[in-house]
């Protein structure tokens, strides 16, 4: 299985999932492919029951639209005790809550990839809300020069209940552990927290500038999230052999929302600003990654099949379409773990 050329996949155990239970009922040929050769690989490989280098769990896969089955863009990556987010979009301080109480204040690492609403929404649950459910550090926000003052402007919007909950309540939480702290990355640039790297990528979303994707590298093992792009060839370089690559796709389903929506100037421009499913096949077989994951899209399951069929006319490798609180666990195996699954 597999793409057939890299020696990092010959040199590796093929993919693996835990819980074959798909929740779409129409599946590519390639997630067929994928299910049938997980199972081998479990009946075979003890190695992947091993504690993986790095846990990623899709908090929120959705678009701007409002949508109870897919919240906003977000990606948390935990690598042992370590825990960074990736974004934070609309119900991301409730994702974090489902895998359990003390992720909301364990969090404490934020990389934006670019100020877009959509992304970032859900800050100020994770800043306020974190603070208010005990979290000791400071919340670190990586991202645009522009995060230091969205994160200035989040703080004083939220003065009046600081006073109430630091000044005014009993068992008061210290206004000290609310400061935050804001880092602005650029292109290239490695943040080192604790075992982890983490390298800032300049992608391409037409206007908006600057945006940034992030590689995660654990050891000999890494992911990408590309945040909003469109075809970018400096995410490329820095995604080469990445164990996992999470791309977002302008799928057919969302571009004909988009054309039949708005005037064609301004779809035009809207489709500029993200990757047509063909080109992220192409990304993802330039990259030689692994696993391909397919993101900031509507899921619905009767728009899967065209997108699949688009992915596979420039990829031969696996892929998947990503759901809220779906985890990939990578290591010699990557593995994905449906929705629901055991912590
Ligand atoms: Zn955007």
């Amino acid at each position: 299985m597999g793409h057939d050329s890299d020696a990092v996949a010959a040199s590796r155990e093929c993919l693996a999932m835990a819980q074959p239970m798909w929740r779409f009922p129409c599946r590519s040929t390639t997630v067929f492919a994928l299910l049938a050769a997980s199972l081998m690989a479990i009946a075979q490989d003890t190695e992947a029951q091993t504690e993986p280098a790095i846990k990623v769990t899709l908090l929120g896969t959705g678009t701007p639209a409002p949508n109870p089955r897919q919240f906003g863009p977000s990606v948390l990556v935990e690598a042992g005790d370590t825990k960074l987010l990736f974004d934070c979009g609309r119900g991301c301080g409730h994702r974090l809550w489902n895998l359990g109480p003390q992720y909301l204040r364990e969090t404490s690492h934020l990389f934006l990839t670019h100020m877009h609403s959509d992304h970032t929404v859900g800050v100020a649950d994770l800043y306020m809300n974190g603070w208010n459910q005990g979290r000791q550090e400071n919340l670190r926000v990586y991202g645009p020069a522009a995060a230091e003052v969205f994160m200035r402007h989040l703080r004083l919007a939220y003065e009046e209940d600081v006073v109430f909950r630091a000044d005014r309540q009993v068992h008061a939480v210290e206004r000290e552990t609310l400061d935050y702290v804001a880092i602005e990355v650029t292109d290239g640039e490695q943040h080192v927290i604790d075992d982890v790297t983490v390298t800032a990528i300049a992608v391409d979303h037409h206007v908006v500038e600057p945006a940034f994707g992030y590689r995660v590298d654990v050891g000999e093992f890494s992911v990408v999230i590309s945040g909003d792009t469109a075809y970018s060839e400096n995410l490329i370089r820095h995604s080469m052999d990445t164990d996992v690559l999470i791309h977002e796709v302008m799928s057919p389903a969302l571009e004909h929302f988009v054309r039949t929506t708005f005037s064609p100037e301004v779809a035009d421009d809207i489709v500029a600003l993200h990757t047509l499913a063909p080109d992220v096949g192409r990304v993802f077989t330039q990259t030689r990654t692994r696993l391909g994951v397919l993101t900031h899209l509507d899921n619905d399951p009767a728009r899967i099949p065209e997108l699949a069929a688009q992915i596979e006319s420039t990829w031969s490798g696996d892929f998947v379409v990503a759901e809220d609180l779906m985890a990939i666990e990578i290591g010699e195996s990557v593995r994905v773990l449906e929705p629901g699954h055991k912590q």
